[in-house]
């Protein structure tokens, strides 16, 4: 297989088979976001994928072969006449795979019209993954995501027309300290109005080796607590009115916490404002370090500067608190 840069899916594509299509990330400029530092953005030839599907069609039998999902940062990125060539050629080396999904970036969406987000749709893609991490034009524009909410309603609204389901992540903590409530009631809005499939929030972790971090050292960004974390957590769920599966069960969190909204909203309130109530401060951050340390890359583990964050190479990710509350759980929602 060539998988030449690092492989990331999100968490309800644990049983997906991975492509790799592109690779590293076409943008690579949000200012929190090192993934793909130090890799150079490229589509894959053809002749590489199709050798790929070919090495796949030898996976075991007890392996599950009904989804793909398109490696790297932002496959969708591909125009449209590689995506349906990649997804004929998915249809004649697996057979039994029914849809593709993949990380898209709201920019992708744009060299698309709705006639083609159409037949893609046909074609079997199906719930994108997009990062649109908030809806508030200050902050989208301080951590050069390269997109305002304007595009995002603009792009996710021809998705919705072409019937191609989408799951948004979103960055709670992405403002800094003091600043949570302003984001989740400007990330509510834009929810509201593009009806996401699912909604994945992360918390802010700031990586060694990003911009960010050096704007945390010369003091220019501060991050919220994780206390506030939570309750702008709150205010994002007291503000979403549309129908959509709310799923905060990732590992920069320290809870699960996941249902359906609007019929849960009342319940998952209470999780979480009782949770942020009780938590303990110094708890949470830990556990954030932990996790902190388990996403770096080696080389970032003996990067002098890397103390900024208290990491431990051999950290490993505590039992998170397992409370909370959850109807219907479905990790692959
Ligand atoms: S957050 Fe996504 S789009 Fe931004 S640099 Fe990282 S991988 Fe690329």
């Amino acid at each position: 297989m060539h998988f030449t840069s690092p492989v990331h899916r999100p968490a309800n594509e644990s049983r997906s088979i991975f492509l790799q299509v592109t690779s590293g990330c076409r943008h690579n400029n949000c200012r929190f976001c090192s993934y793909f530092r130090n890799v150079r953005f490229c589509a894959s030839p053809l002749e590489e994928v199709e050798s790929d599907l070919a090495e796949l069609e030898h996976l075991p039998r007890h392996f599950p072969k009904q989804r793909v999902f398109l490696q790297a940062a932002d496959a969708f990125c591909l125009d449209y006449d590689r995506l349906m060539r990649i997804a004929e050629l998915i249809g004649k080396h697996l057979p039994t795979v029914t849809s593709i999904g993949a990380y898209a970036r709201i920019d992708d969406i744009t060299n698309k019209s709705v006639e083609q987000l159409r037949s893609l749709k046909d074609a079997g893609y199906e719930n994108l993954f997009i990062g649109i991490e908030t809806g508030d034009d200050h902050l989208l524009k301080l951590m050069n995501k390269g997109f305002t909410s304007a595009d995002i309603l603009r792009e996710c609204g021809k998705l919705n027309e072409a019937g191609l389901t989408f799951t948004v992540s979103i960055i709670n903590g992405l403002g800094g300290h003091n600043y949570g409530p302003y984001s989740a009631i400007k990330t509510a809005r834009v929810l509201n109005e593009i009806q996401p499939a699912s909604i994945r929030p992360e918390s802010l972790t700031v990586m060694p080796n990003s911009p960010l971090a050096d704007d945390v050292r010369l003091g220019a960004f501060a991050e919220a607590t994780e206390r506030e974390r939570l309750n702008e957590l709150v205010v994002l769920v007291d503000n979403l009115e549309c129908e959509t599966r709310f799923h905060a069960t990732q590992a920069t969190l320290p809870m699960r916490i996941f249902g359906n909204l609007p019929t849960d909203k009342r319940d998952l309130h209470e999780a979480i404002a009782t949770f942020a109530e009780q938590a303990d401060e110094d708890e949470l951050r830990q556990h954030r370090l932990r996790v902190t340390s388990m996403m770096m890359p080696e080389h970032a583990l003996h990067d002098p500067m890397t103390p900024l964050l208290e990491t431990t190479k051999n950290a490993s990710v505590s039992p998170r608190h397992n409370i909370s509350w959850g109807r219907d759980y479905n990790p692959l929602a």
